[in-house]
């Protein structure tokens, strides 16, 4: 059966393993903004307690 052999070739690129953009040394998922689960969890805790994320931002990138 070609047809599911192709199936199955798009469906291992779509979840070839990538590392969580932290390098905190976990896998990452497309739906946790390319982190892993733990670190996506701190993400959305960092941007709900931070009222001005512009301002903070604009502070973190001064020298
Ligand atoms: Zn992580």
């Amino acid at each position: 059966m070609e047809v599911l052999k192709e199936m199955a070739q798009e469906t291992n690129q779509s979840q070839a393993p990538l590392l969580c953009s932290t390098d905190c040394g976990f896998y990452s998922s497309p739906r946790n903004n390319g982190m892993c689960s733990v670190c996506y969890k701190y993400f959305l805790q960092r941007q709900n307690s931070s009222v001005r994320p512009l301002l903070t931002a604009a502070l973190e990138g001064l020298p």
